[in-house]
């Protein structure tokens, strides 16, 4: 338990610091006991014991998530040290409530509450109380298929239908059929026909094996959502049971444009500062659609306060999203600077997965990146899309969680109008490459006969199995390869990149493919600001390579790592580091909060492919070495000039053209492997590497037969 902080403090200043701290007790066990879920716990309570699944509905902020764990903690439901598991889509939320749950119970993080995200796990032997990603969970179940360290596994956010909470759903099916089976299981041991019992099994649709361990009691299921159709996930667990938590929500006026808005980054800064400058005091909270147009919002803002009068002034900004370093989530939940109005640049993430207080004003653009696949091609791209009417609902009611407020849609009402009623389920336009080899490695072979809450298209599924078998991580029956296949299972990231790591090893290039894929996890490391272009590209020339943007990506990272290291040398401390490293990112136009993002990332995967027995070799100056290994691992990606200029993407038979951010844009080379599409009106190809197209035969025979 955290002491009441007083550790070398005079007297009068202790005396100071525990008054501090009680009020601060108080004001969270009040706060605790004003939310909406406060009034039904014993009834919440008291379903859970009734029922092994459970569908909890209730809006944004009536405290789902943060109080439902604490009650069935304290009701004993953690017994046996068994843990209960929540689920997030998004790393963001995961740890911002944990830190939360973890300050309202009075704990260290990491104690009795905890979280665990893809490339940081703040968990101990002692947490009870688990805060997770979805995609986690999944990758836990490869470990340990019955989930047997739970007791409860929440599914929160459930209505998200992010493609890992729907595969999480068919798994936590399975594992609860396989866990209610225990008991009969044990109490008729040698009697039971095991093999019977697995025909039985696979024609309901399970797969997974009752456990035989003894004592492993029924796995408690709860699913959270904050829309109010709870209909398809009770219809999904078999007419499971659904409550629904009362919230509570003020009037919010709803504001649209006459026209539709060309830019919509500029009508979002023109709308923050109407606000700012016409409307009373209250927080604004703008939704955005990435990092990248975040940061640059963000930059905008700060140069236009500087033009404005000092008594109109006082904004700050702070930016909201998923790979955001972690220190820095936190800073949305703090209150602004007196006198200071906040203005919180946000992706959908705050559509209900955070909720945060104080806001007043929201600011719509009607806008969100997806994900798109296109089965034909089997290529996938991020768009930017219309919301649905589902989301442009959530996004409103965020201005009415405190008391009356304005929601200001940036698109005429005829738009809405023609908005689709809710979001399609990610499963339907992604690509399943990840999630079939994840179901292979925990057993599940027949991928089309798996119970998708929404099933995924034949196509797409067979699609993702054709990539698996090119890229080796299956054999010619479609079972999972050992060791290529397992090893890429195990690694927590996309196939192709999976399999980069694993080609590299052979190429003796793990260093420098290790620092690629960490840099191609993370949104843009490069900037571009409007106004400072020409210094911009200046900047990047020094780490250019005429090879591509993967030897400059390596040079970036190796650049960075060179600051550090001379900070370390002259002994400075790690804050001095970071913030040295910080102002040379600025210099150069490198996105220092992506960065630190890809060098978390950096170390996290190294840990991995060590643990896998991978040797971390340099191909040193051998840049060709390096540029072959690239195309041993992205052949599927390869394009080739056009005599008018564009590119074939040779998989697909797509057109594309070089994006403009690449340094290989205006260049006349006649092979390229790409690792990202991005589609606006044009399709571009990103993150490019110059190779010589004989390799592509020599090295990807299974996929370019040699002609003749
Ligand atoms: P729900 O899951 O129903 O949307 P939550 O449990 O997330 O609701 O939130 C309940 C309350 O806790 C909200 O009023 C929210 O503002 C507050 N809260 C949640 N996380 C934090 C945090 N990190 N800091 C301060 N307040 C928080
Ligand atoms: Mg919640």
């Amino acid at each position: 338990m955290p002491a009441m902080p007083n550790s070398g403090a005079k007297p009068g200043q202790s005396d100071h610091r525990a008054n501090h701290f009680i009020a601060r007790r108080q004001l969270i066990l009040q706060q605790r006991k004003s939310l909406p879920i406060a009034s039904v716990e014993k009834r919440l309570v008291e379903e859970v014991r009734k029922n092994d699944t459970l569908i909890v509905v209730g809006e944004t902020g009536s405290g789902k998530t943060t109080q439902l764990p604490q009650y069935l903690h304290n009701a004993g439901f953690c017994q046996d040290n068994k843990i209960i598991g929540i689920t997030q889509p998004r790393r963001v939320a995961a740890l911002t409530v944990a830190k939360r749950v973890a300050e309202e119970c009075n704990v260290e993080l990491g104690q009795k509450v905890g979280y665990s995200i893809r490339f940081d796990d703040m968990t101990t032997a002692a947490t009870r109380i688990k805060y997770m990603t979805d995609g986690l969970l999944v990758r836990e179940a490869l470990l340990d298929p019955h989930l047997s360290k739970y007791s409860i596994i929440i599914v929160d956010e459930a209505h998200e239908r992010t493609v890992h909470t729907d595969v999480l759903l068919g798994l936590l099916k399975n594992v609860q059929y396989a866990r209610s089976k225990t008991s009969t299981i044990n109490k008729n041991i040698g009697k039971m026909n095991d093999k019977k019992n697995s025909e039985n099994k696979q024609s309901q649709g399970f797969v997974l094996k009752p456990c035989q361990t003894s004592k492993l009691a029924p796995l408690k299921l709860i699913i959270m959502s904050a829309s109010l159709d709870a209909r398809c996930f009770s219809e999904y667990f078999g007419g499971a049971k659904a409550v629904h938590v009362q919230g509570r929500q003020y009037p919010v006026d709803i504001l649209y444009a006459y026209q539709p808005e060309p830019d919509y980054l500029d009508a979002t800064l023109i709308a923050i500062f109407q606000i700012h400058l016409e409307e009373g005091p209250g927080d604004i909270l703008a939704f955005l659609t990435g990092q990248e147009e975040i940061e640059s919002v963000e930059r905008l803002i700060q140069e236009r306060i500087q033009q404005l009068p000092q008594e109109n002034n006082k904004i700050t900004t702070i930016p909201i999203y998923s790979s955001l370093p972690s220190e820095q989530q936190m800073n949305a939940f703090k209150p602004a600077p007196s006198g200071f109005r906040k203005v919180i640049l946000a992706t959908n993430i705050a559509e209900t997965s955070v909720t945060i207080p104080g806001i007043k004003y929201v600011i719509d653009p009607g806008l969100v990146k997806a994900r798109s696949y296109n089965p034909v091609t089997g290529m996938e791209s991020l768009i930017i899309i219309p919301t649905s009417k589902a989301q442009a609902l959530q996004r409103s009611g965020r201005a009415g969680r405190e008391g009356p407020g304005k929601c200001f849609r940036l698109y005429p009402e005829s738009e809405f109008i023609k908005m689709a009623d809710s979001t399609v389920p990610e499963i339907k336009r992604c690509n399943l490459s990840n999630v079939v080899l994840q179901l292979k490695a925990l057993g599940i072979d027949d991928i089309i006969g798996f119970d998708f809450m929404e099933k995924p298209s034949r196509m797409t599924i067979v699609k993702s199995l054709e990539q698996l078998l090119l890229l080796g991580a299956l054999t010619d029956d479609y079972k999972l390869s050992n060791p290529v296949g397992v090893q890429m299972a195990r690694l927590p990231l996309d196939p192709m990149y999976s399999k980069a790591l694993i080609v590299a090893n052979e190429f003796k290039c793990l260093e420098e493919m290790l620092i690629v894929v960490s840099m191609l996890s993370v949104e843009s490391i490069f900037y571009f600001p409007r106004e400072k272009l020409e210094e911009a590209r200046a900047a990047r020339k020094n780490f250019s390579s005429s090879e591509g943007d993967h030897i400059t990506l390596v040079n970036v990272y190796r650049a960075a790592a060179d600051c550090l290291e001379k900070g370390k040398n002259a002994n400075m401390k790690e804050k001095t580091m970071e913030k040295t490293l910080n102002k040379w990112c600025r210099e150069n136009f490198i996105n220092y909060r992506s960065l630190r993002h890809a060098r978390d990332i950096h170390s996290q995967i190294q840990g991995h492919v060590q643990q896998m027995g991978l040797n971390i070799l340099s191909c040193g100056e051998d840049m060709l070495q390096f540029r072959r290994c690239l195309t041993a691992a992205f052949f599927l990606n390869a394009a080739i000039r056009q005599p008018d200029g564009s590119y074939r993407a040779m998989a697909s038979g797509q057109n594309v053209q070089i994006h403009p951010s690449s340094v290989l844009f205006r260049t006349k080379t006649d092979c390229i492997i790409f690792n990202e599409l991005v589609r606006t009106n044009q399709t571009y190809v990103r993150n490019l590497t110059r190779i010589d197209p004989l390799w592509l035969p020599e090295l990807a025979p299974q996929y370019y037969a040699t002609e003749g």
